[in-house]
């Protein structure tokens, strides 16, 4: 086959746009959505904290926002927070550190044993069940801290059109209609409450395009999966959209859109419950924020 756009030989077919690209044309359409979404939302001259766990989505996220980053003066900053999860964050810190020399970046790198004193493996052992509650609590909550206290416009991460779509999918199936409600494809940063913006760079991206940029580009990732990943519900959501994408063109992105234009008619609620914690100083909805009460918890045992 040949590419649409040049005669050359194709190396992929983009079902959603249906197109086929040579290798020069695929990562112009990859950049181009990038493009886009910055575009979008104004992203320009802002210093951007880049949250990256190692794996595909964020590498590439790290490499687009690189190559991109002299059009739309971006600062960036590479920030892996090593989890202390045994098999598995040594590995992937040692792709974030070798991936950031290699684009000339320098990392912020947090063990998560000697911030909060314990890790999530540690977790994992006192509580008896997954840790993904914890490990989401502490990732927030770390990234925000370092975000807010190092002046960063916005915290990026690498969440693609499928994560966007299973999260949703996993919050109405699971019933969390206020989680659901305030996903969106920007927050803004609230200095008044110590709250840094996120955005998703990779928001307009499917993981196959991801995963065929990464291969055309050689950008290495670490390919191992969380050990408590398995048999988490929101696999389940994913493998919906993917085939929904198989059977019917444009699927994720007709869904998604149709529910955020479902979410701008409900109008928003201001959370008028939150205060700052009186043990940290950052927000919470209760006395003591939940990533103290984790760190009393887990730095007792
Ligand atoms: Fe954390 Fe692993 Fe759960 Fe992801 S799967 S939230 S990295 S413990
Ligand atoms: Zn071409
Ligand atoms: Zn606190």
């Amino acid at each position: 086959m040949k590419c649409s756009m040049c005669n050359r030989p194709a190396i992929t077919f983009i079902r959603r746009v249906k197109k086929y690209f040579c290798e020069e044309h695929f990562l112009q359409f990859v950049l181009k959505q990038v493009r886009r979404y910055l575009e979008k939302h104004g992203i320009r001259r802002k210093k951007i904290l880049i949250a990256v766990s190692g794996g595909k989505d964020s590498m590439v996220m790290l490499h687009t926002l690189k190559m991109l980053s002299e059009d739309f003066k971006l600062d960036i900053t590479p920030f892996y927070i090593n989890l202390g999860i045994t098999g598995y964050s040594d590995p992937c810190e040692s792709v974030v550190r070798e991936v950031s020399e290699e684009l000339e970046l320098t990392p912020i790198i947090i063990s998560l044993r000697e911030y909060a004193g314990y890790t999530i493996d540690d977790a994992a052992r006192i509580e008896r069940k997954k840790p993904c509650s914890t490990c989401g609590t502490v990732k927030r909550y770390i990234t925000n801290r370092i975000a807010y206290e190092g002046g960063y416009d916005y915290v990026a991460t690498g969440h693609t059109m499928i994560d966007e779509f299973a999260f949703a999918l996993h919050n109405l199936y699971s019933g969390s209609i206020d989680t659901f409600l305030r996903s969106y494809e920007i927050t803004d940063t609230r200095k008044d409450l110590k709250l840094v913006g996120r955005i998703k760079p990779l928001y307009y991206l499917l993981e196959s395009e991801t995963l065929t940029y990464a291969i055309v580009n050689k950008i290495k990732y670490c390919n191992l999966e969380c050990p408590y990943a398995q048999g988490h519900p929101t696999q389940v959501h994913k493998e919906i959209g993917l085939m929904g994408e198989y059977r019917l063109q444009g699927y994720v992105q007709r869904i998604l859109s149709s529910l955020n234009k479902l979410k701008k008619m409900i109008p928003e609620r201001p959370d008028n419950n939150i205060r700052f914690c009186k043990i940290c100083g950052y927000p919470t909805v209760t006395d003591i924020c939940k990533y103290c009460r984790l760190k009393a918890k887990f730095s007792r045992e």
